[in-house]
């Protein structure tokens, strides 16, 4: 369970990015969240990975406030979560299998596992035979399947992504929201910002509107409509 209540975020520079913004999303939920740019959809991520904090609320992950958190215990909260960007953000001079297993060692698995577990999930997102090739070898489709291994190489109870289909085309987003419900089926809670109104709409999943920092709309089964207009 992941929740927001009453959350507002100012920057240093002055900027309201969120305004008083409560929600909240249990386990093994595929929540859409939409807006147009700048309506605070990247904050939220942000605030959840506790790489910002908010200037006043409360948010819980799995019924703890992380704002209590001492700074050493922000790397264990961070497991909780596996993150993908629309910028894959991949190392581009390790291969595959090792993009996936750094972040297995950064949490102190043991080799074993990492090569138990690496190739498991390799195989889930459909790259089993490009673990040996690097990120510019591989199309810009494969490369977030990639960054989608390893968000979900340590198991987190929940996937943020930010706009994780932004520089694909149609039928190669398709493909990653694919692996997205499986991996939701699998138990995963999945909250996603995205511009692509496509997929909200043939999805009918929970939809999160944000406009200018609050929440305009939080409808079950919902499309893809910002104001009047769409993307
Ligand atoms: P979205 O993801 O919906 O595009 P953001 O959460 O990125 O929205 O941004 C919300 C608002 O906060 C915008 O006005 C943006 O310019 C501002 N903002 C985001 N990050 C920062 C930051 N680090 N410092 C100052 N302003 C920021």
């Amino acid at each position: 369970m992941i929740e927001f209540k009453n959350v507002s975020k100012e920057y240093k520079n002055g900027v309201r990015a969120l305004n008083d913004v409560s929600f909240r999303v249990d386990n093994g939920e595929f929540v859409f969240l939409i807006g147009q740019s700048g309506a605070g959809k990247s904050s939220i991520i942000k605030l959840f990975m506790c790489e910002e904090r908010p200037t006043s609320g409360q948010v819980f992950v799995d019924g703890v406030d992380i704002l209590g958190l001492k700074k050493k215990q922000i790397p264990f909260l961070r497991r909780s979560f596996g993150v993908v960007f629309q910028d894959f953000r991949l190392l581009p001079k390790a291969t595959v299998f090792d993009n996936v297993a750094f972040a297995m060692q950064v949490v102190g698995a043991s080799p074993r596992e990492i090569r138990r577990r690496v190739p498991e999930v390799l195989s889930q997102v459909g790259l089993a035979a490009r673990a040996r090739s690097y990120p510019h070898q591989l199309s810009g489709g494969e490369q977030q399947r990639v960054c989608v291994a390893r968000a979900i190489v340590n198991k987190p109870s929940v996937l943020l992504a930010d706009e994780p289909t932004g520089n694909l085309d149609n039928e190669i987003a398709h493909e990653i929201v694919d692996i997205f419900n499986e991996i939701n089926r699998n138990g995963t809670t999945i909250l996603m910002a995205t511009h692509a109104d496509w997929i909200v709409n043939s999805m009918q999943k929970r939809v999160i509107t944000m406009e200018h920092g609050r929440i305009a709309e939080d409808r079950e089964g919902g499309d893809y409509h910002i104001g009047n207009a769409s993307y």
